[in-house]
């Protein structure tokens, strides 16, 4: 239809339909203010949550998510994590070794994997995608119940024990100063983010490819 208008969803302006920008959640009269309106929903979000959540639908909200650091940043975890339990996995097997804990050194027993972060994903934003500062460590008994067992217990060595235990007293001396000394904030965007998590994806399809054949 030629000559349609339609109201931008930020600003009601009117303006025609072949000239605006077409969103998943709404037509706006410029780029702009399709980002304006993110923005200001999202912090209406916050404020009144469910009342304002029940006003836009599951794609939207989706839509809105995607817009968030801390969405990109849980969804970008997620795709890490589950890559590096895999090459870890591969790393053990390419040695013939049975996979074992970074703390605890023994095998995964009743429990999961889980990828563990020698320093945390909150304290440390310059890590927390960081291979070095990722060993396979039991889900339960040593990330979760144990914080990690950084230090160790009176039954286990710990984590940075069993890194030199692993990789030997000078490799394992050298994460622990890397992680020590790369502990300067860092802020991503949402397409860094995203193409973090798209190169995690594909990484770990090729291993767990190579997991299946070896
Ligand atoms: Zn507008
Ligand atoms: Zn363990």
């Amino acid at each position: 239809m030629a000559n349609s208008h339609k109201a931008c969803k930020h600003c009601k302006k009117s303006i025609r339909v072949e000239s605006m920008t077409v969103r998943q959640f709404g037509n706006f009269c410029s780029v702009a203010h399709s980002e304006d309106w993110v923005i200001t929903n999202r912090e209406r979000l916050a404020k009144k949550g469910r009342k304002i959540r029940k006003q836009i639908s599951a794609h939207e909200l989706r839509e809105l998510n995607r817009n968030t650091i801390s969405w990109q940043e849980s969804q970008t975890q997620k795709a890490f994590n589950a890559m590096r339990k895999n090459e870890e996995l591969l790393w053990f097997k390419e040695r013939g070794l049975t996979p074992t804990c970074i703390s605890c050194g023994k095998a995964k027993g009743g429990d999961v994997w889980a990828c563990g972060h020698l320093k945390t994903q909150g304290s440390n934003s310059r890590l927390r995608f960081d291979r070095a500062n990722t060993y396979i460590q039991h889900n339960k008994r040593c990330n979760s119940d144990l914080s990690g067992d950084i230090y160790g217990t009176s039954t286990t060595h710990g984590y940075l024990a069993g890194l030199k235990l692993r990789f030997g007293e000078e490799e394992g001396q050298r994460i622990i100063d890397y992680c020590d000394s790369n502990n300067s904030p860092i802020k991503r965007t949402c397409e860094e983010l995203e193409e973090m998590r798209k190169e995690f994806n594909r990484v770990n399809r090729e291993v767990l490819k190579q997991l299946e054949n070896s």
